[in-house]
């Protein structure tokens, strides 16, 4: 990131966040001038969904988001708002819950109030997806960005600590290609700095006490922090590698933990600056490190191989990664990367 070039794009966002903010849903809607929610959620989260929503005029219930975003099911989502004559949609989930909402507003239109549950990030992005047929179609409006976000921690209290590990490493890795995106500025990289901060402090305790609410609370401001930074910066090697491995049908949280430190590994040399931030936050040495022992503390898995990834698929991913040029710090080669997914496939040290 250049510090004595960039250009700064804000994203309007009105981010109300704290033990009880959900307490503030009717108001916050009520202040957008709308009256008629679709409320969204997955089978799961549907109780947790239900008593968000006390308190709040509903038109309609959707509770069958799913991961993925099927168009099928989808449709069924904005025939649902349609139907109801939904003038807004309250998410509550995560990414795959607001990926539901994204998809209603980016036909719609309707204003999206978004109470994330999990580190995602998704909330405090422009970016929309939805599959079909096996292929995910994606794309960036600033109709699917939430127009408020309302984060309370005590809701993530019940996210089991395997979901909460991956999905904040997720985040973190968020974070760190915001700090070397050739699109990035030195506000974002004060987030993304912030963020990992949080997160790596919070993660371990979040891990061992699922309940305590201050490592909650700092979780879900790091993952925040996280969403914040790829609004505006665009994503390099890790996550374009990610997006191909999503493509094979890893577990998408999952799979961008095992990826960060050999990404990071990767791009560490030509990326320094960015290392030492990451290492400067960390109390590390060095950065890819670092990360690796965070996930081994936090039970991770640490192997491709151990999230359904087959030994075949390394060249495939491999060259299908290298097939669309896109910006990073180093070169994206087939011979290194094929070597960086055999590192992650067999989780070696990175
Ligand atoms: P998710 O939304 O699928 O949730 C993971 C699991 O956790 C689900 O089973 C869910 O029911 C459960 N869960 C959620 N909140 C819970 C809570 N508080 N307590 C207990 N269980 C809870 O997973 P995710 O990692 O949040 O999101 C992943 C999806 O989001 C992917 O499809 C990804 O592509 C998308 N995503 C999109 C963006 C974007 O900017 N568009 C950014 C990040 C992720």
């Amino acid at each position: 990131m250049n510090q004595a070039q960039f250009t700064y794009v804000a994203m309007p966002a009105r981010v109300v966040f704290g033990v009880g903010a959900a307490q503030k849903l009717a108001a916050e809607v009520a202040a957008l001038g709308v009256k008629r929610a679709l409320v969204i959620s997955t089978p799961g989260r549907a109780q947790m969904m239900r008593e968000v929503a006390k308190g709040l005029d509903i038109a309609g219930v959707f509770d069958q988001a799913v991961m993925h975003t099927p168009v099928a099911r989808v449709e069924a989502a904005r025939k649902q708002a349609a139907d109801v004559k939904a003038d807004c949609c309250v998410v509550v989930g995560g990414g795959s819950t607001i990926g539901f909402g994204k998809a209603i507003a980016l036909t719609s239109g309707l204003p999206i109030i978004a109470v994330p549950t999990t580190y995602s990030g998704s909330e405090m992005t422009t970016i929309w997806g939805v599959s079909e047929g096996g292929a995910k179609k994606t794309g960036r409006d600033p109709k699917v960005l939430p127009r408020v976000v309302i984060y309370d921690p005590q809701l993530t209290l019940e996210l089991p600590p395997a979901i909460s590990a991956a999905s904040g490493v997720n985040a973190m890795a968020h974070c760190a290609e915001a700090l070397y995106a050739h699109d990035g500025n030195p506000i974002v990289s004060i987030m993304a700095e912030e963020g990992i901060r949080a997160l790596a402090l919070s993660l371990p305790t979040v891990v061992r006490h699922p309940k305590d609410l201050e490592a909650r609370t700092s979780a879900l401001y790091g993952a925040w922090l996280a969403g914040s930074t790829i609004a505006t910066t665009s994503v390099a090697l890790h996550h374009k590698l990610c997006h191909v491995l999503g493509g094979l049908g890893l577990p998408h949280a999952e799979t961008h933990a095992i990826v960060l430190p050999h990404a990071l590994r990767y791009n560490a040399a030509a990326a320094s600056a960015a290392m030492q931030r990451i290492q400067k936050v960390m109390g590390a040495d060095d950065a890819p490190t670092a990360i690796w022992e965070l996930e081994q503390r936090l039970g991770l898995p640490m192997r491709l191989a151990d999230v359904g990834m087959q030994a075949a698929d390394v060249e495939k991913a491999a060259r299908i990664a290298v097939q669309a040029p896109y910006p990073n710090p180093r070169k994206v080669e087939y011979e290194p990367v094929k070597e960086l997914l055999q590192n992650a496939f067999e989780g070696r040290r990175p």
